[in-house]
């Protein structure tokens, strides 16, 4: 434990399953003795969340577990009602979502729905302005905001179509976040990860393939593991970054200096 974010209070929000970044980021972040409270989509979730802490040796009775479809305005103000009143004031926010209708990510670009593109940016996109929106009630003076991106959103990936649009929008979402909360002392960045084989990344078309070109093209020869991006979580949630803020940090062995 590196002490840097001991008895921290932290919302995350995306666990689905032991594949998910946000469970990646989580679990260390319990490891370094952070208050970690939750917020999930359905129930399935939630099992899943009780599941993966009870599988530490945790009593899942001991954290806050809360539902937030990012959909619904009421969600958002339940959570973090809940939030204020239980818990008191947040060190950070991850925000680890994202969704698009299966169908959008294989194909043309222009194929694209208009309902399946609105979509993508609200659960994807619009849904990390939300989330700061209410955040700002109940973060820290030098709170964190973090968002988890891909490198979609800056060149064009095979397949990934709606949802490079959607990181592109979250990515400069970032940074204009980052300018407005900048003069509270609140920082807002997000982490490019490289692809990780997680049920959201199964949605899209051929992600063997992005992932085979991945090793062979990343100068660190490797995938991406969620140990690197909760390191990485953890130096961007922690003061170690204090002077970062709007920045995309890529973590992804390299693959964005070749690809
Ligand atoms: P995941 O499927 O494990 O997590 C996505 C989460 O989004 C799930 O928990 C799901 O329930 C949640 N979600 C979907 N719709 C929601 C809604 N309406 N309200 C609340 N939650 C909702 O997949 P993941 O790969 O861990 O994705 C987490 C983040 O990481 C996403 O932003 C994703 O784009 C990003 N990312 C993933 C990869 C990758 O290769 N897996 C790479 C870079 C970035």
């Amino acid at each position: 434990m590196t002490g840097l974010i001991k008895g921290k209070k932290i919302l995350v929000m995306g666990v689905a399953n032991k594949w998910s970044i946000g469970w990646g980021i989580a679990d260390r972040f319990i490891d370094e003795g952070a208050e970690v409270i939750f917020s999930y989509f359905d129930e399935r979730n939630r099992k899943s969340i009780e599941k993966l802490l009870s599988g530490k040796g945790l009593n899942p009775e001991d954290f806050g577990i809360y539902k937030c479809d990012v959909a619904e305005k009421e969600d958002f103000e339940n959570l973090f009602e809940i939030i204020a009143k239980d818990h008191g004031k947040l060190k950070g926010v991850v925000h680890s979502i994202a969704y698009s209708n299966k169908d959008e990510l294989r194909g043309k670009y222009y194929d694209t729905s208009k309902d399946g593109y609105l979509l993508a940016q609200e659960i994807s996109s619009f849904s990390f302005v939300e989330t700061a929106k209410y955040a700002k009630e109940v973060l820290e003076e030098n709170g964190t905001l973090m968002a988890l991106s891909y490198y979609g959103g800056e060149k064009v990936i095979k397949n990934y179509n709606v949802m490079g649009v959607a990181k592109a929008a979250l990515e400069a979402s970032v940074k204009y976040l980052a300018n407005d909360f900048g003069e509270v002392g609140i920082r807002v960045n997000a982490i490019s990860a490289g692809p990780i084989k997680t049920m959201s990344a199964k949605g899209v078309g051929q992600f063997d393939l992005i992932a085979k070109g991945f090793i062979e093209r990343a100068p660190l020869k490797r995938m991406v593991t969620l140990e690197d991006l909760g390191n990485s979580a953890l130096y961007l949630m922690s003061d170690l970054s204090s002077g970062v803020t709007g920045e995309i940090l890529h973590v992804d062995c390299g693959f964005n200096i070749t690809g």
